[in-house]
């Protein structure tokens, strides 16, 4: 059966609008299109390809344990997901984890703990949630909600209630919102979606020592920040702040789906059987991956290999700016870089990737004023530095257009 972009229109709910092209292969940072043409691959499936495509040992353990056992339900337990949780719980703050599919479902849970246990513990007058403008938390109506654009829950008839927002890196208006009325705070420690914004310090410190005078628990949504994405593990060990509650999502499975949030023991007790669930949370498949991507991830070499490339692409990218002068700021931490852009081209962020898919590289927009790499973490040098240079033929004939 013949397929193209144009079957896409013909049989497809149009809440998406991909490129023209179709991908059909992937090896490392490298993908090949219907045609044959080769990209290199900036975008990373957005934060998830953390190993690039098609890494050996993933495809080994996917296939291995694809032929041993793939769902059984959670009304068996199974040894991937048992193995998956001890790892996840010996590398973070964390005692407790729960497995979900998708950063959404892990926010999800990750709420609903929080109103359950400040409905229990404190009553229900305790039932606030804060978040912060421009944050971005999934696409479930709860989550959607806490997210910080409105645009993308209105339309949906009656919202959750009980959610308020604030300014991100105000802790004074924080402040201000924040009381006794206060069950949990979500936040990421470090905006994606919302364009790349990394937190002050001292703005993440205060958030943390109000949540703690209020008894109000903090959620730290790191299912873009985390697995390694910015050179620590998770986001939080470099700000120095720990959370209640960590999400955890995209880069995690390394291409296949599968959310997690870890907790306390104190915090996770609240979580009773027959509170929440889900049928595919935790199925074997899923966590045989997680498992080896994480091996794989957490270790020096891997780590430290991100922030090399990272000075990387930052050398290069000030080159191309000063160049053609088109970015105010190249921000962000790791393997999760931002290119704002400059008052000249101001809200043009996806014409740079309409240029950049013409040159065959793929980048990602964050906004319409952010240019975003969220590459594989052990993307080749030679690749960066080839799909730089491709990234410059395109900011050249954006700004020679
Ligand atoms: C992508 C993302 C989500 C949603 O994850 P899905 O797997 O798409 O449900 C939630 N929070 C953050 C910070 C994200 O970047």
């Amino acid at each position: 059966m013949n397929v193209t972009r144009a079957t896409f229109d013909e049989v497809m709910v149009p809440n998406y609008n991909p490129a023209g092209m179709v991908p059909v292969r992937g090896e490392g940072s490298r993908v090949w299109d219907q045609d044959g043409a080769e990209y290199i691959d900036f975008a990373g499936g957005i934060a998830v390809n953390v190993l690039g495509h098609c890494h050996p040992e993933l495809v080994n353990v996917l296939t291995e344990q694809g032929s041993k056992l793939w769902h059984l339900s959670n009304v068996f337990t199974n040894e991937p997901a048992l193995r998956l949780a001890t790892k996840l719980t010996q590398a973070t703050f964390a005692d407790k984890a729960y497995f979900a599919n998708s950063g959404a479902e892990a926010n999800e849970a990750a709420l609903k703990l929080a109103r359950r246990f400040a409905l229990e513990k404190f009553g229900q007058h305790k039932d606030q949630i804060i978040a912060f403008n421009k944050g971005f938390h999934g696409r479930t109506f709860f989550t959607v909600t806490v997210g910080g654009q409105a645009a993308y829950s209105d339309g949906f008839g009656p919202k959750p209630g009980a959610v308020d927002h604030c300014e991100y890196n105000n802790l004074e208006a924080f402040e201000k919102l924040i009381s006794e009325k206060t069950c949990a705070v979500m936040m990421e420690p470090l905006q994606g979606e919302g364009g790349i914004i990394s937190p002050d310090p001292d703005f993440v410190k205060g958030v943390r020592e109000l949540c703690d005078k209020h008894n109000a628990l903090l959620i730290f949504d790191e299912v873009q920040s985390g697995v390694g994405r910015t050179g620590q593990l998770y986001a939080y060990m470099g700000l120095g702040v720990t959370p209640d509650i960590l999400t955890t999502a995209k880069s995690l499975g390394g291409g296949f789906p599968i959310g997690a949030m870890l907790t306390t023991t104190e915090i996770a007790d609240y979580l009773k059987p027959g509170t929440h669930g889900s049928t595919y949370g935790g199925n074997p498949l899923a966590c045989a991956v997680a498992e080896r991507a994480l091996d794989i991830v957490n270790t020096p070499e891997v780590l430290n290999g991100v922030e090399a490339k990272e000075a990387l692409y930052r050398e290069r990218l000030a080159q191309i700016n000063e160049k053609y002068n088109v970015f105010s700021e190249i921000r962000g931490k790791g393997m999760l870089l931002g290119c704002a852009l400059n008052g000249e081209y101001e809200g043009r962020a996806r014409d740079f990737l309409v240029a950049s898919a013409n040159e065959k590289l793929m980048v990602l927009v964050a906004g319409a004023n952010v240019i975003r790499f969220a590459p594989s973490l052990v993307i080749p040098d030679e690749d960066i530095k080839e799909g730089l240079d491709r990234f410059e033929r395109a900011v050249a004939a954006v700004a020679n257009a």
